[in-house]
């Protein structure tokens, strides 16, 4: 018998939606199962409404910089539950956007759990539906660490859904989750502490990256415990809570704790086990063409091991439709050279090999060059952070293996940049482009 479709994918979150939509353009018969919103992570609990977040820390930078410039404000206040009204209106609109797109182009919605039953066949709600190929893109959850009153803490989900800004919060991680939401929550006035593991935040970054920012965050109030191993949180006979660490000492109080130290796959419940999909350190296993141990079962996005980015996500759903459904034989993602943005206050934007990771690989053929300088908006202002940028390279011929800045407009600049280095850009022809001037980009082709 025909199956119902020639293509069933489990998660409407970015990697779903794009392979899903892809596929239809090519004529697939395709259907898409979600247990939740349409959009998935980034658009409900991620990227839009973080980003949201983040404009309004920058608006609060600008306005503390106002007077600087000659305009004589004063902020008396801040609404944080009416921003949280109109960001949540704004993501009901794109859910609606979503499913309007999904009607138009003829990708059946289905509402609900799903789960695999057999190869080729998904169950929902106690209704299966088969398929030639079935697309995992289940996506990932927040992880809360197994000590004790950890439930008393939130993640970035708990932190969408406040109604107000606390007035004393505390966020353990140090990845880009810690380094975006401390930004938003000191913008808006909150007492906020960082608890990190190690020395630095932001480790696996170039350490140009996370040493700057902590430079910044500290003359921005934000207090950073470092080598803050959490043994437990307590509350207090105030309420009030307190991050217990492993050598003995008390952080607080604190009205929120925010865990921000990972996400794991969204894999339970799915059926994994009944059909024997191999497992690759608690993520999906796939080959570098999306296909996980079972034939015609393929997986995608943070579901996977690989950079747990939306554009990541996408790019590999697309693909994937592309090569299965558009017979672009041989199309696949390739995760190298991937840029990323942290949304800090200011922002960082790399992409390529930090020098540490460049030095380990090529030796002595690696050199870097740098630049540190106080963008010249802040000639005018009280606050002086600094910019910093720096470029890897490779060899004789100084490839470009790694571009890493961190100031205003980094968030901006990188997309092009990333461009040239994926097209294999030597300093010689970084140095030959003109400069744009007067920006704070120009630097990455002036550098000596
Ligand atoms: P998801 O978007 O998580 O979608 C998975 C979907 O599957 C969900 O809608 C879920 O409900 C559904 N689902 C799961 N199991 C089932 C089931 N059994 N049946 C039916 N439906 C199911 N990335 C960036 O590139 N830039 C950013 O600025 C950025 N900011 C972020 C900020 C935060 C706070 C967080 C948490 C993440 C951020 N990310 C960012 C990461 C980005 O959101 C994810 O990498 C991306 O959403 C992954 O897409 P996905 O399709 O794999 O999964
Ligand atoms: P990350 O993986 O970025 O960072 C988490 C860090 O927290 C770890 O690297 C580790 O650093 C530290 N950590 C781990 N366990 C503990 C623990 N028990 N106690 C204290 N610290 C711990 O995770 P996030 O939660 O910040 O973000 C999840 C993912 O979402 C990201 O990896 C990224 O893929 C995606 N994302 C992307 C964004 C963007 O593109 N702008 C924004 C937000 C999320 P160390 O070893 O140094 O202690």
């Amino acid at each position: 018998m025909a199956p119902d479709y020639d293509l069933i994918v489990i998660g409407a979150g970015s990697g779903g939606l794009a392979c899903a939509q892809r596929a239809v353009e090519y004529g697939a018969r395709a259907l898409i199962v979600e247990s939740g919103r349409l959009g998935g992570t980034c658009v409900n609990r991620g990227c839009v409404p973080k980003k949201i977040m983040w404009y309004a820390g920058e608006i609060a930078h600008v306005l503390r910089d106002a007077p600087d410039y000659g305009f004589d404000v004063q902020v008396t206040g801040t609404r944080w539950g009416d921003l949280v009204a109109s960001r949540e209106a704004y993501i009901r609109r794109l859910n609606g956007i979503y499913e309007g797109n999904l009607e138009r182009r003829k990708v059946d919605l289905l509402r609900g759990h799903g789960r695999l039953v057999a190869p080729g066949r998904v169950q929902v709600d106690g209704r299966s539906y088969t398929a030639g190929t079935v697309v995992l893109a289940n996506g990932g959850h927040a992880m809360v660490p197994d000590v004790p009153g950890a439930a008393l803490g939130i993640t970035s989900d708990g932190f969408f859904e406040m109604q107000e800004c606390p007035k004393r919060v505390a966020i353990v991680g140090s990845g880009y989750i810690a380094a975006e939401l401390c930004g938003i929550l000191a913008a808006f006035g909150a007492r906020t502490t960082v608890a990190i593991r190690h020395e630095r935040i932001l480790r696996h970054f170039d350490a140009m990256l996370g040493e700057s920012l902590m430079e910044i965050m500290r003359d921005d109030g934000i207090e950073i415990a470092t080598h803050a191993a959490c043994r437990s949180i307590t509350r207090g006979n105030d309420g009030a809570l307190q991050l217990n660490t492993i050598d003995g000492r008390t952080l607080g109080p604190f009205d929120q704790i925010i865990w921000a130290i990972g996400r794991s796959p969204s894999i339970h419940d799915l059926g994994l086990e009944t059909l024997g999909v191999a497992i690759e350190d608690g993520h999906v296993k796939i080959d570098e063409y999306q296909q996980t141990s079972v034939p015609n079962l393929y997986a995608i996005g943070d579901v996977t091991l690989y950079a747990g980015l939306t554009p990541v996500a996408i790019a590999a759903g697309r693909r994937l439709s592309d090569r299965l459904f558009g017979k672009q034989t041989g199309r696949k993602m390739s995760y190298d050279d991937i840029p990323s943005i942290v949304f800090s206050h200011p922002p960082i934007g790399t992409v390529g090999l930090a020098e540490d990771a460049a030095r380990e690989r090529f030796g002595d053929r690696v050199k870097v060059f740098t630049s540190s300088f106080i963008p010249m908006y802040h000639s005018m202002t009280q606050r002086k952070p600094r910019m910093r940028m720096k470029l890897v390279t490779v060899g004789a011929i100084q490839r470009i293996v790694g571009i890493h800045s961190i100031g205003e407009g980094s968030d901006e600049m990188l997309q092009g940049f990333a461009v040239a280095m994926r097209m294999g850009a030597t300093k010689r022809d970084f140095d030959d482009t003109v400069a744009l001037h007067p920006t704070s980009a120009e630097e990455f082709v002036t550098m000596r």
